[in-house]
């Protein structure tokens, strides 16, 4: 120790003492703090004095539970050494809190007493321990993720084997590149802009980025870009974290293409159904209801003007002296002829009738609400509107046929089949009578 001038021995060390950035406990072999300087009450957040006569244990977290037992073992062989071997050591404080330090420990003899002087060093302003670093880059380098780091500029300076993995790059062929090197080009200039203006501004960006693997393929990734801001203020580094999503993204895309091609199907399969339906119902050659839907409609209507007390008229309908058509012209101009009735008959008919084909060359109006009176008006027009209809027979002559109808209206209760019944015999009667006239039932 060199001398200083006007300062006795004592008086030195005592200002030593004092004035010592690290914080200094002497600690009896009681385990009671015997002397502690204003580093140490600074530090551990006492009052001057405060820890005086304080147990050491005060300063110990609760989980280093063997303090005590090692404190004796340190007396029974007590030497200069740093406290812990290579433990991360922290110091519980008044309020509670903890911090990192370092703790030498230091073995003195003062008046026949062995005490032992423990230096506290803070490790808070100290970035990490060796070890902890070391731990740290060890679960970066194996992390699942890809970890990319760069510099503020965006050069690689590290990458983790993730990455590489991910890339199809070798860890060389990154570091020194700049991240462009991944750039796919799917993404507009507006999207690397807004990320950029985002990282650079000290914000972290969360988000999935089409990039490029070393062999060309595109391949999504999600990413966590965080900046990493030094105390200046100033961004130093960018690190990235990263996560292929490519084979979810494939999923997903795969899901919603099924989805199309399922919803394409069900449409197929439900415009085939309503043809079915339709076809079910319909007569092929006019498109008009079949018997067996009429038949089903005059029960489903009768009922429901039953109770409103509507009236209801059946109008029976059947071409005269048809044969002859079909054996005069040939088929062909007979099915023309029962098309040219449906098309006369879909043109007068109000949204409430039914009408449908029932046999070869008889049809069936249902209409509803209307009285005889007026049913007969409209028979009458159908027939004269079919009487003076033609279609181009064989050779081209114009065919023309003549229409009887029979119309019954309903009568209280009775059954459908009676109501037909009665319209049926109304059209023989026509038909007796000399036919291309209109007949009422009874
Ligand atoms: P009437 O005045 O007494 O009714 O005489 P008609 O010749 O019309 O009567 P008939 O019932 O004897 O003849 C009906 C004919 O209708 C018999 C059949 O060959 C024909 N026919 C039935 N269905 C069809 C069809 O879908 N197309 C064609 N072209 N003819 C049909
Ligand atoms: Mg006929
Ligand atoms: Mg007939």
């Amino acid at each position: 120790m060199s001398h200083v001038a006007g300062a006795g021995q004592p008086d030195l060390v005592v200002a030593l003492f004092e004035a010592s950035a690290d914080a200094i406990l002497v600690v009896d072999e009681a385990g009671l703090i015997v002397a502690s300087n204003p580093a140490a009450t600074r530090l551990l957040g006492y009052a001057m004095d405060a820890l005086h006569g304080q147990s050491v244990d005060t300063l110990v977290p609760g989980r280093f539970k063997h303090h005590g037992r090692q404190r004796g073992g340190y007396q029974a062989a007590p030497e200069p050494r740093p406290m812990g071997r290579g433990l991360e050591l922290f110091a519980r404080c008044a309020d509670g809190r903890e911090i990192p330090v370092d703790i030498s420990l230091t073995p003195v003899v003062v008046g026949g007493r062995r005490l032992v002087g423990c230096a506290l060093r803070d490790l808070r302003g100290r970035a990490h321990g060796r070890d902890t670093l070391s731990v740290q880059a060890t679960a970066l380098r194996s992390a699942a993720n890809g970890i990319v780091i760069t510099d503020r500029s965006g050069v690689i300076t590290w990458v983790n084997p993730a990455a590489c993995a991910i890339t199809g790059y070798a860890s060389d062929e990154l570091v020194g590149q700049h991240t462009r090197v991944l750039k796919s080009g799917q993404h507009d200039p507006g999207f690397y802009a807004e990320l950029w203006r985002s990282v650079t501004a000290g914000k972290t960006w969360c988000g999935t980025i089409v990039n490029r693997r070393k062999d060309g393929t595109f391949y999504h990734e999600e990413q966590t870009i965080a900046p990493v801001v030094a105390d200046t203020g100033v961004v130093t580094h960018f690190i990235a974290i990263k996560q292929d999503v490519s084979d979810a993204h494939r999923t997903r895309e795969a899901l919603v293409q099924a989805h199309r091609e399922l919803a394409a199907r069900v449409g197929e399969i439900e415009s085939l159904n309503a043809q079915l339906r339709e076809q079910a119902i319909r007569d092929p050659l006019t498109n008009l209801y079949n018997r067996r839907y009429l038949e089903e409609s005059i029960r489903r209507e009768l009922a429901r003007v039953r109770r409103s007390g509507e009236p209801l008229v059946v109008a029976m309908l059947d071409v005269d002296r048809f044969k002859l058509v079909n054996d005069g012209h040939g088929h062909a101009t007979g099915d023309a002829v029962l098309q040219a009735l449906a098309a006369l008959l879909r043109g007068q008919v109000r949204d409430s009738d039914l009408v449908g084909r029932v046999g070869g060359e008889e049809f069936v109006v249902v209409l509803v609400g209307a009285s005889l009176a007026i049913a007969r008006q409209r028979a009458e027009h159908w027939r004269a509107g079919f009487a003076a209809t033609s279609v181009p027979g064989s050779g081209g002559a114009p065919v023309r046929c003549t229409l009887s109808i029979g119309l019954a209206l309903r009568h209280g209760d009775e059954p459908p089949e009676t109501l037909l019944g009665r319209a049926d015999a109304a059209l023989y009667q026509a038909k007796a009578a000399g036919r291309d006239r209109v007949v009422i039932a009874d």
